[in-house]
C-alpha cells in the first residue's frame, strides 16, 4: 500500500487528522464505515463492470472519491471516449451528470466539472466519423452536453451571507495555512485577485516553494533548484507545470492486489481471494492513479 506522503494531510479533504508530536496523523473518521461488496477481479472485465461494481456512482457523493472519479473520468472521456462501447458511453454520461449534480449542489469544483465538459465536448467532435455507437447515440451525446454547459452558464453560486467575518480578518499565519491547503493553484491565483493584503499572502514565495516541491518535487533536478532560487519559486512553478503532470495526493483511491488481481477501494480493503496456501509471498496491494485506470482498459 503506498504510504501517505508527509504533505497528505493538505492535500486530504474528507479524511480525518489529529496532530501528535511526530506530526499529522490519520485517524478513523465518521465516514469511514465503508459499505460492502465494492471489490472487482479485473481480468476480464469491462469497463461498464468495473463502473458498476465498484459503485462509481456512490463514489460522486463521497469526498473522499470525488476527486479521484473527476480526474479518471476525464483522461478516459480524453482519450478513449469514442471506443467505448454504446453501453459504456451511456454510463459516462450518467456520471458526467452526476458529477455536475454534486458540483452545483455542494457549489465546489465547479470549474474542474467546467473542464471535464470541455473536454468531453472536444472528445464528441473528435470522434465524430470514427466512433463506437449509433449515430443517433453520438447526437444524444452531444445534446446532454449542450444542456449541461447552459446548465453550468446560468448557475449562479449562492450569495454569501455576511455574517461580520471574512477571510481576510484572520491573522497572515493562519490565513497563509488555509493557502496551502487549497487543492488546485488556479484557486491560489484567484484568490490572489480579491484584493491587495491576499495577493500579498499568497504572492508568498514560501508558499510557491511548498507547492512547487509538492507537486514537482520528483521531476526536479539541482539546475531547477538553482532555477527557482534565483528566478523565484512562482515563476518556476508556472515553467514546471508546462513540462510536468503535477502530483496529485488523493485521499483515497482505487488497489490491486499482486494475489488475487482484485480491485478496489484502498479504504474499504478486499478478501483475499488467493489462499495462503497457494503462494508463499505475502499479497501487496498497489495504488492505482487515474491513469494506470484508464490504461487498464486500452
Ligand atoms: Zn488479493
Amino acid at each position: 500500500m503506498q504510504e501517505l506522503g508527509d504533505w497528505a494531510h493538505w492535500r486530504a479533504s474528507g479524511l480525518v487528522w489529529e496532530k501528535t508530536e511526530e506530526g499529522w496523523r490519520r485517524v478513523q473518521g465518521p465516514m469511514d464505515t465503508q459499505p460492502e461488496g465494492l471489490v472487482v477481479v479485473i481480468e476480464s472485465t469491462s469497463i461498464t463492470q468495473v463502473l458498476d461494481k465498484l459503485d462509481f456512482m456512490g463514489a460522486v457523493k463521497d469526498i473522499r472519491r470525488f476527486r479521484y472519479v473527476c480526474n479518471f473520468l476525464e483522461m478516459l472521456i480524453r482519450e478513449k471516449f469514442p471506443q467505448l462501447s454504446g453501453m459504456a458511453q451511456k454510463k459516462v454520461m450518467l456520471l458526467l451528470e452526476a458529477i455536475l449534480d454534486q458540483a452545483i449542489e455542494s457549489e465546489i469544483d465547479l470549474h474542474l466539472v467546467c473542464s471535464m465538459v470541455r473536454v468531453t465536448q472536444q472528445s464528441l467532435m473528435d470522434g465524430i466519423y470514427r466512433h463506437m455507437g449509433g449515430k443517433r447515440l453520438w447526437s444524444q451525446h452531444f445534446e446532454r452536453v449542450h444542456r449541461m454547459q447552459q446548465y453550468l452558464q446560468n448557475f449562479e453560486l449562492t450569495e454569501r451571507q455576511d455574517d461580520g467575518l471574512t477571510l481576510t480578518d484572520l491573522p497572515d499565519d493562519v490565513l497563509r495555512e488555509i493557502l496551502l491547503r487549497l487543492p488546485d493553484h488556479t484557486d491560489l491565483l484567484s484568490m490572489s485577485e480579491v484584493d491587495k493584503r491576499l495577493q500579498e499572502v499568497s504572492n508568498d514565495e514560501e508558499i510557491w516553494k511548498e507547492l512547487t516541491l509538492f507537486h514537482f518535487g520528483e521531476c526536479m533536478n539541482a539546475s531547477h533548484i538553482l532555477k527557482a532560487n534565483k528566478d523565484g519559486w512562482k515563476s518556476s512553478y508556472k515553467i514546471l507545470s508546462s513540462q510536468f503532470t503535477p502530483r496529485v495526493e488523493y485521499p483515497e483511491q482505487l488497489c490491486i492486489c499482486s494475489h488475487c488481481n482484485a480491485m478496489f477501494w484502498e479504504l474499504h480493503g478486499h478478501p483475499c481471494l488467493e489462499s495462503k496456501a497457494q503462494s508463499e509471498e505475502a499479497p501487496q496491494e498497489f495504488t492505482l492513479s487515474p491513469k494506470d485506470m484508464v490504461l487498464r482498459f486500452s
